[in-house]
């Protein structure tokens, strides 16, 4: 009679696959790309609110930090402090608020958002009550803030 091996337990990270069909960060970019490699990608987020609202999304389906490896965790987090030095540069905001939350979403990201004293929340969290309207950014300049931050990105991320 022969038995059936006994299969090891897999760590966490390897329970997660690579991509999940039902995710929207699997499906899609999850904004316009500002820069992409092999592990991650910085998105600007389509928020008229916040037009230098950028994210940073681990490529892969993986649900918390804890699920990477260390060298991994530090490329991620190599990748969200660069896209804050980005966006502080040419958004010179108040604040930075970063964000890791993903209840609606479990794919592992980073929200980066500017804040300014008279944005739509402040000083509440972007997703609190809003506090005042906002005058979202004409086409032109919206689109020469995404070159800004393309161009202040290239040099930071690896
Ligand atoms: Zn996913």
């Amino acid at each position: 009679v022969r038995r059936a091996a006994k299969k090891p337990v897999a760590p966490a990270s390897r329970l997660t696959p690579i991509a999940s069909p039902a995710c929207e960060l699997c499906s899609q970019p999850g904004g316009t790309l500002l820069y992409r490699n092999r592990s991650l990608r910085i998105v600007q987020v389509d928020d008229a609110d916040y037009p230098g609202f950028c994210r940073v999304i681990w490529n892969a389906h993986v649900r918390e930090m804890t699920d990477l490896k260390p060298a991994a965790r530090a490329r991620l987090m190599h990748a969200v402090f660069a896209t804050e030095a980005a966006v502080r540069k040419v958004c010179a905001p108040l604040k930075i608020n970063l964000a890791s939350l993903g209840n609606a979403v479990p794919h592992l990201h980073w929200h980066v958002i500017p804040r300014h004293s008279d944005d739509a929340h402040f000083p509440q969290p972007v997703w609190g009550t809003r506090q005042r309207p906002s005058s979202p950014l004409r086409p032109a300049a919206a689109a020469a803030l995404r070159a800004a931050l393309v161009a202040a990105l290239a040099p930071a991320v690896k």
